[in-house]
Protein backbone atom coordinates (compact mmCIF):
# COMPACT_ATOMS: atom_id res chain seq x y z
CA UNK A 1 0.00 0.00 0.00
CA UNK A 2 1.71 3.81 -0.88
CA UNK A 3 2.21 5.59 1.87
CA UNK A 4 -0.33 8.64 1.84
CA UNK A 5 -2.52 5.62 2.19
CA UNK A 6 -1.62 4.30 4.75
CA UNK A 7 -0.82 8.12 6.73
CA UNK A 8 -5.04 8.74 6.11
CA UNK A 9 -5.78 5.39 7.19
CA UNK A 10 -3.53 5.88 10.93
CA UNK A 11 -4.60 9.49 11.07
CA UNK A 12 -8.26 8.36 10.74
CA UNK A 13 -8.47 5.65 12.91
CA UNK A 14 -6.28 7.70 15.08
CA UNK A 15 -8.78 10.40 15.33
CA UNK A 16 -11.70 8.29 15.84
CA UNK A 17 -10.44 6.41 19.12
CA UNK A 18 -8.82 9.20 20.18
CA UNK A 19 -11.78 10.73 21.09
CA UNK A 20 -13.34 7.89 22.82
CA UNK A 21 -13.63 7.87 26.59
CA UNK A 22 -10.54 5.80 27.63
CA UNK A 23 -11.40 2.87 29.38
CA UNK A 24 -9.67 0.83 31.47
CA UNK A 25 -7.03 1.54 34.50
CA UNK A 26 -3.84 1.86 34.61
CA UNK A 27 -1.12 -0.41 36.02
CA UNK A 28 -1.12 0.84 39.37
CA UNK A 29 0.86 -2.34 41.09
CA UNK A 30 3.69 -0.68 40.04
CA UNK A 31 3.57 2.68 41.73
CA UNK A 32 5.33 4.51 39.18
CA UNK A 33 3.43 3.58 36.40
CA UNK A 34 0.16 4.87 37.69
CA UNK A 35 1.60 8.70 37.75
CA UNK A 36 1.69 8.67 33.77
CA UNK A 37 -1.38 11.00 32.34
CA UNK A 38 -3.99 8.84 31.07
CA UNK A 39 -4.55 10.80 28.19
CA UNK A 40 -1.29 10.00 26.27
CA UNK A 41 -1.85 8.35 22.95
CA UNK A 42 0.56 7.62 20.30
CA UNK A 43 1.28 5.18 17.39
CA UNK A 44 4.36 5.28 14.76
CA UNK A 45 4.51 2.89 11.64
CA UNK A 46 7.72 2.03 10.37
CA UNK A 47 7.86 0.25 6.67
CA UNK A 48 10.94 -2.18 5.14
CA UNK A 49 11.38 0.70 2.68
CA UNK A 50 12.41 2.98 5.39
CA UNK A 51 9.10 5.22 5.56
CA UNK A 52 7.94 6.58 8.48
CA UNK A 53 4.62 8.11 9.79
CA UNK A 54 4.15 9.18 13.50
CA UNK A 55 0.76 10.64 15.09
CA UNK A 56 -0.22 11.58 18.64
CA UNK A 57 2.40 11.48 21.60
CA UNK A 58 5.06 9.25 19.13
CA UNK A 59 8.33 10.88 20.23
CA UNK A 60 7.25 10.94 24.05
CA UNK A 61 9.02 8.04 26.09
CA UNK A 62 7.26 5.62 28.76
CA UNK A 63 8.02 2.35 29.91
CA UNK A 64 7.92 -0.67 27.62
CA UNK A 65 8.12 -2.97 30.46
CA UNK A 66 7.35 -6.64 28.81
CA UNK A 67 8.05 -5.39 25.31
CA UNK A 68 11.64 -5.53 26.44
CA UNK A 69 11.19 -9.71 26.71
CA UNK A 70 11.41 -9.64 23.21
CA UNK A 71 14.77 -8.12 23.51
CA UNK A 72 16.12 -10.10 25.93
CA UNK A 73 14.68 -13.52 24.23
CA UNK A 74 16.35 -11.97 21.38
CA UNK A 75 19.89 -11.86 22.79
CA UNK A 76 19.87 -15.13 24.62
CA UNK A 77 18.65 -16.55 21.46
CA UNK A 78 21.47 -14.86 19.78
CA UNK A 79 23.78 -16.58 22.34
CA UNK A 80 22.64 -19.70 23.84
CA UNK A 81 20.64 -20.99 19.96
CA UNK A 82 18.25 -24.23 19.80
CA UNK A 83 19.92 -24.98 23.80
CA UNK A 84 17.62 -21.84 24.92
CA UNK A 85 14.65 -24.57 24.91
CA UNK A 86 16.34 -26.66 27.01
CA UNK A 87 15.40 -24.10 29.46
CA UNK A 88 11.88 -23.08 28.44
CA UNK A 89 8.82 -24.03 26.37
CA UNK A 90 7.54 -22.36 23.64
CA UNK A 91 3.67 -22.66 24.42
CA UNK A 92 0.92 -19.99 25.46
CA UNK A 93 0.56 -20.73 29.03
CA UNK A 94 -3.27 -19.95 29.23
CA UNK A 95 -2.67 -18.20 32.55
CA UNK A 96 -2.07 -14.72 33.91
CA UNK A 97 1.18 -13.30 33.01
CA UNK A 98 2.88 -13.43 36.98
CA UNK A 99 1.39 -17.07 37.43
CA UNK A 100 3.25 -19.24 39.69
CA UNK A 101 0.56 -22.52 39.01
CA UNK A 102 1.79 -23.90 35.75
CA UNK A 103 5.49 -23.66 37.65
CA UNK A 104 4.60 -26.50 40.18
CA UNK A 105 3.46 -29.01 37.43
CA UNK A 106 6.06 -28.35 34.67
CA UNK A 107 8.77 -28.36 37.11
CA UNK A 108 9.89 -24.97 37.16
CA UNK A 109 10.36 -24.97 33.27
CA UNK A 110 7.78 -21.76 32.32
CA UNK A 111 6.17 -22.11 29.33
CA UNK A 112 7.66 -19.66 27.14
CA UNK A 113 9.93 -16.55 27.60
CA UNK A 114 7.04 -13.78 27.55
CA UNK A 115 5.47 -14.62 30.71
CA UNK A 116 7.20 -13.48 33.67
CA UNK A 117 8.84 -16.92 34.82
CA UNK A 118 10.17 -17.16 31.25
CA UNK A 119 12.05 -13.71 31.20
CA UNK A 120 13.34 -14.32 35.25
CA UNK A 121 14.96 -17.56 33.60
CA UNK A 122 16.12 -15.08 30.57
CA UNK A 123 17.43 -12.86 32.70
CA UNK A 124 19.47 -15.75 34.45
CA UNK A 125 21.16 -17.16 30.76
CA UNK A 126 21.98 -12.98 30.21
CA UNK A 127 23.44 -13.00 33.63
CA UNK A 128 25.45 -16.24 33.09
CA UNK A 129 26.48 -15.28 29.54
CA UNK A 130 27.13 -11.42 29.64
CA UNK A 131 30.28 -10.00 31.25
CA UNK A 132 28.98 -6.49 31.85
CA UNK A 133 24.95 -7.79 31.72
CA UNK A 134 23.06 -3.88 32.23
CA UNK A 135 25.74 -2.43 30.16
CA UNK A 136 26.07 -4.82 27.55
CA UNK A 137 22.02 -5.88 27.09
CA UNK A 138 21.87 -2.00 26.27
CA UNK A 139 24.27 -1.64 23.78
CA UNK A 140 22.65 -4.67 22.12
CA UNK A 141 19.46 -3.24 21.80
CA UNK A 142 21.13 0.42 20.77
CA UNK A 143 23.04 -1.54 18.29
CA UNK A 144 19.33 -2.28 16.72
CA UNK A 145 19.08 1.31 15.39
CA UNK A 146 20.86 4.77 14.51
CA UNK A 147 18.91 6.54 17.66
CA UNK A 148 20.51 4.95 20.95
CA UNK A 149 18.39 6.76 23.48
CA UNK A 150 16.55 3.99 24.88
CA UNK A 151 17.50 3.67 28.32
CA UNK A 152 17.18 2.09 32.20
CA UNK A 153 14.57 4.15 34.49
CA UNK A 154 16.51 3.76 38.08
CA UNK A 155 13.46 5.10 39.32
CA UNK A 156 10.79 2.55 37.77
CA UNK A 157 13.30 -0.44 38.93
CA UNK A 158 12.86 1.04 41.98
CA UNK A 159 9.54 1.27 42.33
CA UNK A 160 8.69 -2.09 40.92
CA UNK A 161 11.46 -3.88 43.22
CA UNK A 162 9.39 -2.53 46.31
CA UNK A 163 6.55 -4.11 45.80
CA UNK A 164 7.85 -7.20 43.51
CA UNK A 165 6.62 -9.90 45.79
CA UNK A 166 5.24 -11.82 42.85
CA UNK A 167 8.38 -11.98 40.61
CA UNK A 168 10.34 -12.86 43.56
CA UNK A 169 8.31 -15.72 44.54
CA UNK A 170 8.72 -16.70 40.88
CA UNK A 171 12.36 -16.60 41.16
CA UNK A 172 13.02 -18.26 44.08
CA UNK A 173 9.98 -20.73 43.05
CA UNK A 174 12.19 -21.75 39.70
CA UNK A 175 15.67 -21.76 41.33
CA UNK A 176 14.60 -24.48 43.83
CA UNK A 177 14.04 -26.83 40.62
CA UNK A 178 17.42 -26.01 39.34
CA UNK A 179 16.64 -23.77 36.68
CA UNK A 180 17.79 -20.46 38.01
CA UNK A 181 21.96 -20.41 37.93
CA UNK A 182 22.45 -17.16 39.47
CA UNK A 183 21.70 -15.69 43.28
CA UNK A 184 18.39 -14.89 42.88
CA UNK A 185 18.43 -11.25 44.38
CA UNK A 186 20.93 -10.45 41.52
CA UNK A 187 18.68 -12.23 38.88
CA UNK A 188 15.55 -10.21 39.74
CA UNK A 189 17.31 -6.77 40.55
CA UNK A 190 18.33 -7.11 36.38
CA UNK A 191 14.86 -8.49 35.66
CA UNK A 192 13.34 -5.44 36.73
CA UNK A 193 16.41 -3.30 34.85
CA UNK A 194 15.16 -4.84 32.14
CA UNK A 195 11.55 -4.01 32.70
CA UNK A 196 12.10 -0.23 33.43
CA UNK A 197 13.56 0.56 30.11
CA UNK A 198 12.27 3.45 28.72
CA UNK A 199 11.35 4.09 24.60
CA UNK A 200 9.29 6.11 22.29
CA UNK A 201 7.19 4.45 20.12
CA UNK A 202 9.16 6.05 17.08
CA UNK A 203 12.47 3.97 18.39
CA UNK A 204 10.33 1.04 19.34
CA UNK A 205 9.53 0.27 15.71
CA UNK A 206 12.89 1.12 14.56
CA UNK A 207 14.18 -0.62 16.99
CA UNK A 208 11.66 -3.86 15.81
CA UNK A 209 12.41 -3.82 12.21
CA UNK A 210 14.94 -6.23 12.44
CA UNK A 211 11.94 -9.07 13.00
CA UNK A 212 10.01 -7.44 9.94
CA UNK A 213 13.57 -7.88 7.68
CA UNK A 214 14.25 -11.85 8.62
CA UNK A 215 16.66 -10.60 11.26
CA UNK A 216 18.29 -7.95 9.43
CA UNK A 217 18.47 -4.75 11.18
CA UNK A 218 17.45 -1.42 8.28
CA UNK A 219 19.79 0.92 9.35
CA UNK A 220 23.09 -0.85 8.82
CA UNK A 221 21.86 -4.57 7.34
CA UNK A 222 23.83 -6.55 10.00
CA UNK A 223 22.03 -9.82 10.87
CA UNK A 224 21.24 -9.90 14.24
CA UNK A 225 19.85 -13.35 14.48
CA UNK A 226 19.06 -16.08 11.48
CA UNK A 227 16.29 -15.98 9.32
CA UNK A 228 14.74 -18.88 11.21
CA UNK A 229 15.34 -17.24 14.77
CA UNK A 230 13.57 -14.14 13.27
CA UNK A 231 10.73 -16.18 11.95
CA UNK A 232 10.53 -18.29 15.25
CA UNK A 233 10.48 -15.03 17.42
CA UNK A 234 7.63 -13.49 15.60
CA UNK A 235 5.71 -17.15 15.79
CA UNK A 236 6.17 -16.69 19.68
CA UNK A 237 5.32 -13.08 19.75
CA UNK A 238 1.94 -14.06 17.68
CA UNK A 239 1.34 -17.01 19.81
CA UNK A 240 2.37 -16.06 23.29
CA UNK A 241 2.58 -11.95 23.26
CA UNK A 242 -0.25 -10.41 24.95
CA UNK A 243 -1.14 -12.67 28.05
CA UNK A 244 -3.94 -14.39 28.33
CA UNK A 245 -5.48 -12.71 25.62
CA UNK A 246 -3.10 -13.88 22.67
CA UNK A 247 -5.84 -15.49 20.86
CA UNK A 248 -8.28 -12.66 21.01
CA UNK A 249 -5.25 -9.94 19.26
CA UNK A 250 -4.36 -12.97 16.57
CA UNK A 251 -8.02 -13.01 16.05
CA UNK A 252 -8.69 -9.60 15.98
CA UNK A 253 -5.56 -8.08 14.61
CA UNK A 254 -3.76 -10.43 13.03
CA UNK A 255 0.04 -9.16 13.47
CA UNK A 256 2.62 -11.26 15.48
CA UNK A 257 3.15 -8.29 18.67
CA UNK A 258 3.84 -7.48 22.18
CA UNK A 259 2.38 -6.00 25.06
CA UNK A 260 3.25 -4.43 28.12
CA UNK A 261 1.90 -2.91 31.35
CA UNK A 262 3.41 0.32 30.55
CA UNK A 263 0.40 1.03 27.95
CA UNK A 264 2.76 -0.16 25.04
CA UNK A 265 1.90 -2.64 21.79
CA UNK A 266 4.41 -3.49 19.30
CA UNK A 267 3.44 -5.22 16.66
CA UNK A 268 5.63 -7.13 13.52
CA UNK A 269 3.87 -7.48 9.61
CA UNK A 270 6.96 -10.13 8.55
CA UNK A 271 8.43 -8.20 5.10
CA UNK A 272 5.82 -5.32 5.13
CA UNK A 273 6.25 -2.82 8.45
CA UNK A 274 6.87 -2.48 12.57
CA UNK A 275 3.68 -0.53 14.20
CA UNK A 276 3.69 0.84 17.79
CA UNK A 277 0.73 1.87 19.83
CA UNK A 278 1.31 3.31 23.27
CA UNK A 279 -2.19 4.36 25.24
CA UNK A 280 -1.51 3.97 29.31
CA UNK A 281 -5.02 2.75 30.43
CA UNK A 282 -4.97 -1.34 30.28
CA UNK A 283 -8.17 -3.58 29.63
CA UNK A 284 -8.73 -6.48 32.13
CA UNK A 285 -5.87 -8.95 30.93
CA UNK A 286 -3.52 -6.07 30.82
CA UNK A 287 -3.31 -5.05 27.36
CA UNK A 288 -3.67 -1.40 26.38
CA UNK A 289 -6.81 -0.78 26.12
CA UNK A 290 -7.02 2.00 22.99
CA UNK A 291 -3.84 0.05 21.55
CA UNK A 292 -5.39 -3.14 21.09
CA UNK A 293 -8.49 -1.04 19.51
CA UNK A 294 -6.48 1.20 17.10
CA UNK A 295 -5.00 -1.89 15.76
CA UNK A 296 -7.61 -3.76 15.21
CA UNK A 297 -8.94 -0.38 13.19
CA UNK A 298 -5.56 -0.34 11.30
CA UNK A 299 -5.21 -3.85 9.88
CA UNK A 300 -9.34 -3.89 9.33
CA UNK A 301 -9.05 -0.60 6.92
CA UNK A 302 -5.55 -1.18 5.57
CA UNK A 303 -6.40 -4.77 4.97
CA UNK A 304 -2.58 -5.60 5.86
CA UNK A 305 -2.22 -8.39 8.21
CA UNK A 306 -0.04 -11.77 8.22
CA UNK A 307 -3.56 -13.49 7.44
N1 LIG B 1 7.58 -5.56 35.19
C1 LIG B 1 6.30 -6.15 35.05
C2 LIG B 1 6.14 -7.34 35.97
O1 LIG B 1 7.04 -8.10 36.12
C3 LIG B 1 6.13 -6.56 33.62
C4 LIG B 1 4.73 -6.91 33.34
C5 LIG B 1 4.33 -6.73 31.91
O2 LIG B 1 4.55 -5.68 31.29
O3 LIG B 1 3.76 -7.69 31.43
O4 LIG B 1 5.14 -7.52 36.59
Amino acid sequence: MESTKFKELITEAFEQINSLEGKGEKASYIPELSRVSSDKFGIHLSTINSEEFGIGNYQEKFSIQSISKVFSLTLAYKLLGENLWNRLGVEPSGTAFNSLVQLEKDKGIPRNPFINAGAIVIADVLLSYLENPKEDFLAFIRSLTKNKEIDYSSKIAASEKSVGYRNVALCNFIKSFGNIENNPEKVLDFYFDICSLESTCEQLSEQFSFLANNGKTLHNNTQIITKSQSKRINALMQTCGFYDESGEFAFKVGLAGKSGVGGGIIAVHPNQYVISVWSPKLNPKGNSFKGMLFLEMFTTSTEQSIF
